[in-house]
């Protein structure tokens, strides 16, 4: 059986990749600091695996992370730890320096120690990939796509902390020989999003029928992936991918935030429609953008594809209806996050 570290294993993108990995015989160590994008709602059902640990622990803990290597003698790290939500990274960059660079380059080191002391086999064996996002490249003008060439321009306290975190990764490989693997990811939807995000946000807002919030003229556009499809890229590039390379993973589906805010409102309207008919969209209200708001990403996935084979299999508005038909489905879960209840698993975490 093998043995993953994961880290920000209770997050959104974590959470279903971990959920994946028990499923699949994986044994998961699970080490997250629970901050509030942490929800341990998220992994109930397998509550009771014994090959899933749960840790309640930062990234930036040294004597933590050296602790759980020496324990369980892993095969893999997964970083998802991470301040992830770009708004937030305005209010209060610290947090995101803290996390996502000094946490990262804990963990660097700490895995770098552990990696040296391996046999010669499991030495060649051992995988460190870091999870990170196409937002390190900036924003795009109406044409063009994101390779693993674009030249890196952050323009968010979010993705300057990110590109700082895929640079240490990138050098722990060139000074260390760190086998290291890195993953930049367009934006991602389906279940287990916390409602801040534009999605599960709409949706929240929609079913309650309160105004729907879009940033400046709602143009902005982003490339759409559904997060299984991501999870499986993951995978895939920790079984195959060449040590030291990035690969950029995308959904082609660019959108406009627009787009997306209609789509999810005609699903509701099919679903739950509003008394008096009234039409969600009518719901849609403009509001001030977010400074620096970029104006476009888009991915140009053609390696990963070419070189593992990975492709998405989800369309955007397979994508689209399944996330809302988990979020119907499961209310319990939002009522718990917006309401501050799934806060209160945390007292006792060891
Ligand atoms: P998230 O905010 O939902 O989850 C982050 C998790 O990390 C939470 O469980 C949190 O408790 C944990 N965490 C935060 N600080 C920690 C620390 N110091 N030590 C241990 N755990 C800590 O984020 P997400 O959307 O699931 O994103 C996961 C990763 O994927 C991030 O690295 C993000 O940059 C990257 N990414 C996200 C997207 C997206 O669309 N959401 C796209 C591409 C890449």
């Amino acid at each position: 059986m093998a043995t993953w570290i994961v880290t920000g294993g209770a997050g959104f993108i974590g959470g279903n990749f971990v959920l994946e990995a028990v499923r699949r015989g994986v044994r998961v160590v699970n080490l997250d600091a629970l901050t509030y994008a942490g929800n341990l709602d998220t992994l109930a059902s397998i509550a009771d695996a014994d090959h899933h640990v749960f840790v309640h622990g930062d990234i930036g803990d040294g004597e933590c992370v050296e602790r759980l290597l020496r324990e369980y003698q892993p095969d893999a790290i997964v970083n998802f730890a991470a301040e992830s939500h770009v708004d937030r990274s305005i209010d209060g960059p610290a947090a995101f320096v803290r996390t996502n660079v000094v946490g990262t380059l804990n963990l660097l080191e700490k895995a770098r120690d552990y990696w040296r002391g391996l046999d010669a086999a499991r030495r060649d064996a051992f995988r460190f990939l870091h999870v990170s996002t196409d937002e390190v490249y900036g924003s795009l003008g109406p044409t063009g796509k994101f390779t693993e060439q674009t030249p890196y321009a952050p323009n968010s306290p979010y993705s300057a902390s990110k590109a700082a975190s895929d640079h240490l990764v990138r050098a722990f490989h060139h000074t260390y020989g760190l086998p290291t693997l890195t993953t930049n990811c367009s934006n991602n939807y389906g279940p287990f999003q916390f409602p801040e995000k534009l999605i599960p946000l709409m949706i929240a807002k929609g079913l309650a029928g309160e105004p729907l919030p879009v940033y400046g003229d709602g143009l902005n556009v982003r490339d759409w992936l559904y997060v299984g499809d991501h999870c499986a890229a993951i995978r895939r590039v920790l079984e195959a991918g060449r040590v030291g390379e990035t690969y950029n993973i995308g959904g082609d589906a660019e959108r406009a935030n627009i787009e997306v805010v209609r789509a999810i409102c005609r699903l509701l309207d099919e679903r739950r429609p509003l008394p008096d008919g009234i039409a969600r969209e009518s719901l849609i209200t403009f509001v001030n953008d977010r400074p620096g708001h970029d104006r476009r990403y888009a991915i140009d996935a053609s390696k990963i594809k070419r070189e593992l084979g990975w492709q998405p299999t989800v369309t955007f508005e397979e994508g689209i209806a399944l996330t809302v038909d988990w979020y119907l489905d499961n209310q319990a879960w939002v009522r718990r996050v917006l309401d501050g209840s799934y806060r209160l698993e945390r007292i006792g975490q060891g």
